[in-house]
C-alpha cells in the first residue's frame, strides 16, 4: 500500500518520501477517484477509421490478373487498391532514394527488400481513409510476409490467388504494352523462377491457415470476375 501510493505520487519531494498512514491513505483516495473504471465503446461504436481494416492480399504470379481483378473489385466493392509493384515504380520514377535500387532489382525480376515494400504500404494504409484494402502482388516472399505481420502488426483476412499457368501469363505479359521495364521474356522467365520459389510458400502458408480462395485464372475478365465475385459478396464487413 505504502511503496503502490510512493510510487503513484511522482510529485512528492525526497523530504516528504515518507508519508503518515493518514496522509497515504487520503493520497490514495485522491487517486483513487480518478481511476475510475474506463468504459471502452463497442466495436462497431467506432469511427470506419478507428476498426482493424479488412486485408486482401492478392497473389499470382506475373500476368495472372491480379490487377485487372483488383480494378472490377475496386468498382464492386469499393475496395482501396494498393499495388506493391506500382508503388515501387511510383519511387522510380519519384527518383526517391530507393529508385535506383528499387529499378535494378525489378529489371532482374528480383524481390525489393521488405522494409522498403513494408514502409511504402504501411504510408498508403495510414493515410488512406479507406477501410477495406487490396493488397496486390505482396507479400511477395515468407520474409515479405514476415516484415509485414512485424511492422504493421496484422494479417490478411482473406488471401486470393490467382492460378494460371506458365505459358498463359507468358502470352499475357508480352501482349499487355504498358511499357515495362521486367515485361520481356528474359525477365519473365526470372520472374517465374522467384515466384515459385519464393512466392508459392506463402500461398502454402496461408492456405494452411484456411485463408486462401483460388480462382482458376483462365478466361475472359468477366468469366474470372464471377468467380472472384462470390468471396467478397460472402463478406458482410465489405457490404459496410
Ligand atoms: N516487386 C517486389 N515486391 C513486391 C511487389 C513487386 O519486389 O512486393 C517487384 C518485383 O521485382 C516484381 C516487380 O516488382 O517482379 C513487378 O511486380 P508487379 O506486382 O507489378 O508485377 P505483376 O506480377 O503484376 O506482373
Ligand atoms: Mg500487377
Amino acid at each position: 500500500m505504502w511503496r503502490r501510493v510512493a510510487s503513484l505520487s511522482p510529485m512528492v519531494s525526497s523530504t516528504s518520501r515518507y508519508l503518515s498512514l493518514h496522509q497515504a491513505a487520503s493520497r490514495l483516495k485522491t487517486w483513487e477517484s480518478f481511476a475510475t473504471e474506463i468504459i471502452y465503446p463497442e466495436k462497431g461504436d467506432l469511427p470506419a477509421k478507428r476498426r482493424a481494416p479488412f486485408i486482401t492480399f492478392v497473389l499470382g504470379g506475373p500476368g495472372s490478373g491480379k490487377g485487372t481483378q483488383c480494378e472490377k473489385l475496386v468498382e464492386t466493392f469499393g475496395l482501396k487498391h494498393l499495388s506493391a509493384g506500382d508503388l515501387l515504380r511510383r519511387e522510380i520514377a519519384l527518383n526517391s532514394k530507393d529508385g535506383a535500387i528499387i529499378l535494378d532489382l525489378i529489371k532482374e525480376g528480383k524481390i525489393v527488400p521488405s522494409e522498403v515494400t513494408v514502409k511504402l504500404i504501411q504510408k498508403e494504409l495510414e493515410t488512406s481513409n479507406a477501410n477495406k484494402f487490396l493488397i496486390d502482388g505482396f507479400p511477395r516472399s515468407e520474409e515479405n510476409r514476415i516484415a509485414f505481420e512485424r511492422i504493421i502488426g496484422a494479417e490478411p483476412d482473406i488471401v486470393l490467388f490467382f492460378d494460371c499457368p506458365e505459358e498463359e501469363m507468358v502470352k499475357r505479359v508480352l501482349n499487355r504494352n504498358q511499357g515495362r521495364v521486367d515485361d520481356n521474356i528474359d525477365t519473365i522467365k526470372k520472374r517465374l523462377k522467384v515466384f515459385e520459389a519464393l512466392n508459392l510458400p506463402v500461398i502454402n502458408y496461408y492456405k494452411k491457415k484456411g485463408k486462401l480462395y483460388t480462382v482458376n485464372a483462365v478466361g475472359t475478365v468477366d468469366d474470372i470476375f464471377e468467380k472472384v465475385r462470390p468471396v467478397f459478396a460472402s463478406f458482410e464487413k465489405l457490404k459496410e
